[in-house]
């Protein structure tokens, strides 16, 4: 554990560090952090609480996992970092290796980068520069479904959702690209043609002008953590192929596991053109992701030049190291059995908010459990009673959520499930 935190200190932090999505006057107090083990944060009063958001989303193997900690004390040990350009490295190479390996067959190729949203940055340009190499470059637009999230870059944001994203801030500076509705099928229910019938007409209008079509496949997480039909995404496939537009998953939030299979396109069983991976790829322990993409896409750039990104810090040997870690456990497949404890436990503990006249929908996928209520939350009153409960649960707006770590035990995700049936019902009488 660290040392404890001072109040000056939390005095320091309020004025002088900006949290994310936050301001430096008038702020919420954070809850300092002292430790974590297995699915606990430890705070500073004492208190342990149940992390509900694997914090952020990443966590996947819970903290302080004694085989992630030796890996990456090994690699400390060898080296930390080297450049990229002109020199390699094993952890790399088998890091690399591992995602060829996992990800579906036309997938060969990984660009390697620190963050999310950079891994969309590169997969936009990715799809860019192709056409640029098709000598078709009038193909530089992308199209994608409102209520989206892709990351708060100057790209990524271009493509989050235009009302609910960060669009009205920053309007003027942003590229512009096309939206349709977001998909109206939620999952399990039936598809119907109609239900594509947006990008079919924007495809025959606009075809012509759009390098790629980018999707978070089958659950929309940041943007609304709505989930819709994997049909969806097996029509959008056909309609790509047949316009000539590249498909690009953004797999950042569902890959490795999250939705209940390794990736959210085995729902559909299709597979992308270009697909971004990132928080759960190193088990939450260091900021990485990757675009990957097909042979095509790659030989294609390749053969006008070289692909024109190239960040300082990638494939850093240190989140390399943390990413094989995470993907050797991962293999081992013990997720799929707790996932499928998850998704029962989620449902049986989540189900009987539905009941309360504040919640508009309940629905869980996988290791998601969501309950959607009418109005926003009040973050600065909810967020304490999570914590008096023993629980770290973060909602937005009207999203009351948990992402918890595949480790959790059916007792302490009971336990963070009665926590949010009873905070909803504190808040609701007040
Ligand atoms: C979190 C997220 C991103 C951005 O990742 P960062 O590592 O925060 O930059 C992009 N796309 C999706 C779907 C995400 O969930």
């Amino acid at each position: 554990m660290s040392p404890l935190i001072t109040p000056e200190e939390l005095i320091f932090d309020a004025r002088h560090i900006w949290h994310p999505y936050s301001t430096t006057i008038n702020r919420v107090d954070m809850f300092p952090v002292v430790g974590a083990e297995g699915v606990y944060l430890h705070l500073n009063d004492g208190r342990r609480v149940i992390d509900g958001m694997s914090s952020w989303w990443c966590m996947v193997h819970g903290y302080n996992h004694p085989e992630m900690n030796a890996a990456l004390k090994r690699q400390i040990d060898d080296f930390s970092h080297v450049m990229f350009g002109g020199l390699t490295h094993k952890p790399a190479i088998d890091l690399a290796k591992k995602l060829v390996a996992m990800t579906p067959e036309p997938i060969q190729t990984v660009f390697f980068s620190d963050s999310g949203s950079v891994a969309v940055e590169v997969a936009i340009k990715m799809a860019m520069q192709y056409w640029i190499s098709r000598d078709r470059p009038e193909k530089n637009k992308m199209l994608t479904v409102r209520g989206g999230y892709y990351g708060d870059t100057t790209g990524g944001m271009s493509v989050c959702d235009p009302d609910g994203g960060m669009h009205h801030w920053f309007t003027g500076i942003l590229p512009q690209h096309y939206f349709v509705p977001r998909p109206e099928c939620r999952f399990g229910e039936a598809f119907e043609e109609q239900h594509i019938a947006d990008i079919q007409q924007l495809l025959d209008r606009q075809g012509n002008q759009l390098a790629g079509i980018i999707i978070e496949p089958v659950v929309q997480g940041a943007g609304g953590m709505y989930f819709y039909s994997p049909e969806y995404l097996v029509r959008l496939r056909q309609l790509c192929d047949e316009y000539e537009v590249l498909l690009i998953h953004d797999e950042i939030a569902t890959g490795f596991g999250r939705t209940g299979k390794l990736f959210a396109s085995e729902h559909a069983g299709i597979v992308p053109d270009i697909m971004c991976v990132g928080k759960a790829l190193t088990g939450g322990y260091m900021t990485m992701a990757a675009t990957l993409c097909s042979e095509q896409i790659s030989r294609t750039i390749s053969e006008h030049g070289p692909f024109m990104h190239g960040p300082t810090f990638m494939a850093n040997p240190l989140a390399c190291a943390a990413g094989n870690a995470s993907l050797e456990i991962l293999s081992r497949g013990d997720w799929q059995t707790q996932l499928t404890m998850i998704e029962k436990t989620l449902w049986d503990g989540l189900m009987p908010c539905s009941e309360m006249p504040s919640v508009a929908n309940v629905r869980v996928l996988g290791g998601i459990g969501v309950v959607e209520l009418k109005e926003p939350v009040v973050m600065s009153e909810i967020q304490p009673l999570f914590v008096e409960e023993g629980v770290w649960v973060r909602p937005f707006g009207k999203l009351v959520y948990v992402m918890p770590p595949y480790v959790i035990s059916s007792e302490e995700l009971k336990v963070l499930c009665n926590s949010i049936c009873r905070v909803l019902h504190r808040v609701n009488r007040t």
